[in-house]
């Protein structure tokens, strides 16, 4: 029986092919190809500046670091995530306070970020879940009202757009993340991008990356670096790099075959699932329905040849971060929401004949 699970990459000759001339150019790493992948970052984005990094965690903890978060700082994230969006406040010492998810998008809710506001927020990290944006324009104007960054976790959200705007612009925010790990829309195996339209934020994410090394005026010619603040190694190499443009020429079509997908399951399945608000026009990069008894449909779905996901459990339940404090009950609708979402097999390589054989199997284990 051919098996499905929730997510998986699409690789075909072309990026092997330009794989192998970067394994057989001068560089591996700190070469031409870093450079190529983030022009083209740009390129797609209109963003002024992309610093490409070995991973979006790494990315979301030099952004934190750049926008000066320290301890006694407050940032509000979504609880409906991936621990990333919460840890990176905590590796540089700030606190994290959740802001309950709207009920049909399961993404963050601008009034409950107004609820979580305190004297000692900095920063605000909105997380486009399964790759439809955030109300940006809502979070903007909240965070200008309020003197506060605005980092946008868009692991799930490259080839998405907001009011016409590809997420990864940063029209409305001062730094924007993206994911290319195997399962998100694009992949470099691991890795990550750090975009931003600001000079200042550029050059800081640009030396944090690179152990807080800079080489400016006269130490560009000769054998002189100093190192200014402490940064980290968190570069992307050559060899990723090549997989990240050959893979970003694909986006719009691998945007167009998940939004068809996403269109079939509506249409076939008709399970409740996330809506899409006006402003948005997502690049899926999940398809979660909403089920009763989740763990029987999940354990049967298994049997069924179908390994689908559970996307996510809220981050405040964990042990480490009950062991700061927070507690069960913190956001009524992730919790409501976690208990029933389960997510379905969704990426380009599938053909109608798989989706009519997924459906069939989804039906047949359903009550
Ligand atoms: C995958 C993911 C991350 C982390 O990405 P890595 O590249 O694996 O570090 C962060 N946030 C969200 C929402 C994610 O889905």
């Amino acid at each position: 029986m051919k098996t499905y699970s929730y997510g998986k990459q699409s690789i075909d000759w072309r990026d092997v092919r330009e794989v192998v001339r970067t394994l057989r150019s001068n560089f591996l790493t700190c070469g031409p190809k870093v450079r190529e992948f983030e022009q083209a970052l740009c390129d797609y984005t209109g963003a002024k500046y992309a610093v490409a990094v070995s991973n979006a965690t790494a990315g979301l903890h030099i952004a934190a670091m750049a926008a000066g978060l320290g301890p006694g700082d407050e940032v509000i994230t979504s609880p409906i995530t991936f621990l990333s969006s919460a840890n990176c406040a905590r590796f540089v010492g700030a606190t994290v306070s959740f802001a309950d998810v709207e009920a049909d998008t399961a993404n963050i809710n601008p009034g409950e970020i107004e609820k979580q506001i305190t004297d000692k927020t900095r920063a605000i990290i909105p997380v486009h879940l399964a790759g439809q944006s955030c109300d940006m324009e809502r979070i903007h104007s909240i965070a200008k009202q309020h003197g506060l960054i605005v980092i946008e976790d868009a692991a799930h959200a490259i080839g998405s757009a907001y009011k016409g705007n590809r997420v990864g612009c940063c029209k409305y925010s001062d730094m924007t993340v993206f994911s290319f790990h195997p399962v998100k829309t694009i992949t470099t195996g691991e890795g990550g991008a750090v975009m931003t339209n600001d000079e200042g934020l550029y050059r800081k994410l640009l030396a944090l990356r690179a152990h807080g090394m800079h080489k400016d005026g006269d130490m560009a010619h000769d054998w002189r670096y100093e190192m200014r603040e402490l940064g980290y190694n968190y570069r992307l190499t050559d060899i990723q790099a090549a997989l990240g443009v050959s893979q970003l020429r694909k986006l719009e079509r691998f945007k167009q075959r998940r939004r068809e997908i996403v269109s079939i399951y509506n249409e076939q399945l008709a399970l409740p699932h996330l809506t899409e608000r006006e402003f948005s026009n997502a690049c899926f990069h999940l398809y979660p329905v909403l089920v009763e008894n989740r763990r029987e449909f999940y354990e049967r779905a298994r049997k069924a040849g179908l390994n689908l996901q559970v996307l996510y459990i809220p981050v405040y339940t964990q042990p480490y971060y009950r062991a700061l404090g927070h507690v069960a009950g913190e956001c009524p609708n992730a919790e409501a929401y976690y208990e029933r979402c389960i997510s379905l097999p969704l990426y380009p390589s599938l053909t109608n004949a798989d989706l009519r054989e997924i459906i069939r199997r989804i039906k047949s284990i359903l009550p």
